[in-house]
């Protein structure tokens, strides 16, 4: 099936029990278990709810794995990932990874024994030096927040396995209509559902799919074990989201590169970050992994012209934090998103203060272009 079928009709995508079209919200914590000692399939929702298990097999499908995983958040689905590491391992992680993932690493899993190496992962040879003999891990974004780079998937989980080290990708940016870090070499993929998979900035939660059974089973009871898994009323409502991923990404892709050309030709514009920007090593390795270049878009103005001014004047780029709805938004990761980074390692890591991240949405393209020249005219 191609991408857009496999979304509608992939996974467990209608009820076993009625054949109702959509998988119904099973709102039930416990099941009626006929026989004592019967095993059956369902015994309580923690463990597994009919709901949860049809988005888990579709996101599994998407990201050509063999067994997905749904959390409370992206966060909680992260964490159970680590958690599946013995304490006393090794990681290099990115050093762009989203806030949240640095704060998960710094105060909950160096204190829990977990060491880590922050590299630049777009850098192979960065990442091959940083290798421990006890690394089992190798952590990305691609591509990252809010600058956009680019790692070579296949490149980095090549070395990662040369070192029996595992690779691990965070593709909320990319979404499985754009990249599939799992045939690319990765051996776990994860995602921020809040974002471009559910698509309507109305919840919050997290997927995770694995591509050996042996992982799976591991996921399986961590999962279970830990407990953040994914609510039916949610998992309905994310796996329905699901549904339109691709028109929606189709959208998305056309909007940002139109987004992308406006600026370039917009002298008030000093620097550009987008996977799509030719010209740039980001763009080289993107074009080889991507089928598409997303719905994010980094600028920076001319020197002397206030970011400021320009985030609180346009209308339909709502100034907010988060990014993959469908409704555009826009912000400034240094004082919003990356505002917890000191600043002095944020300057170090391409963060300008004046950096401006939009997350471009589904609306008309005319209706967005108009709305960032008001904006510009009032700089
Ligand atoms: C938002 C985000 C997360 C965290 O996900 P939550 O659903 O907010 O817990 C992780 N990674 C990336 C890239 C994100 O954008």
């Amino acid at each position: 099936m191609n991408f857009n079928s496999k979304v509608i009709h992939g996974g467990i995508s209608e009820d076993e029990f009625t054949g109702a079209v959509n998988v119904p919200i099973y709102q039930t914590s416990t099941y009626h278990q006929k026989v004592l000692g019967g095993g059956p399939k369902w015994e309580y929702s923690r463990t597994g709810n009919p709901t949860r298990a049809a988005l888990e097999s579709l996101i599994a499908d998407l990201e050509e794995g063999t067994a997905g995983f749904a959390f409370g958040s992206g966060m909680a689905g992260i964490h159970t990932v680590f958690a599946t590491f013995e304490p006393g391992s090794h990681f290099i992680i990115g050093n762009d990874v989203y806030g949240g993932t640095f704060r998960l690493v710094n105060t909950v899993l160096k204190p829990a024994g977990y060491t880590f190496t922050e590299v630049d992962t777009a850098d192979l040879a960065a990442v091959e030096s940083a290798m421990q003999p006890n690394t089992r891990g190798v952590y990305l974004e691609s591509p990252s927040n809010p600058l956009l780079h680019v790692s070579d998937i296949a490149a980095v989980a090549e070395v990662a396995h040369r070192y029996g080290a595992k690779l691990i990708v965070d593709n909320t940016f990319a979404t499985p209509y754009n990249q599939n870090p799992l045939p690319l070499g990765a051996d776990i993929v994860l995602h921020s559902a809040t974002k471009y998979l559910n698509g309507h900035s109305d919840v919050v939660a997290g997927l995770v799919v694995v591509k050996t059974d042996e992982d799976a089973e591991k996921m399986g009871f961590f999962q279970n074990t830990i407990g953040g898994v994914l609510g039916p009323q949610d998992s309905f409502l994310v796996q329905r989201g699901i549904k339109t991923l691709g028109v929606r990404m189709r959208a998305h892709n056309e909007n940002t590169h139109a987004v992308y050309e406006y600026l370039a030709n917009n002298d008030k514009v000093a620097k550009i970050f987008y996977p799509g920007h030719p010209g740039t090593e980001d763009h080289e390795v993107a074009k080889k992994q991507m089928r598409g270049f997303g719905g994010m878009l980094s600028f920076e103005l001319q020197p002397g012209l206030s970011a400021k001014t320009f985030v609180e004047s346009t209308k339909l780029f709502a100034l907010a934090e988060s990014l993959g709805g469908i409704e555009s938004l826009i912000e400034v990761p240094a004082v919003m998103t990356h505002g917890s980074i000191p600043r002095e390692i944020r300057l170090q890591n391409g963060i300008a203060d004046e950096l401006i991240r939009i997350s471009v949405g589904v609306e008309d393209i005319e209706d967005l272009l108009a709305d960032l020249a008001q904006a510009f005219a009032k700089l």
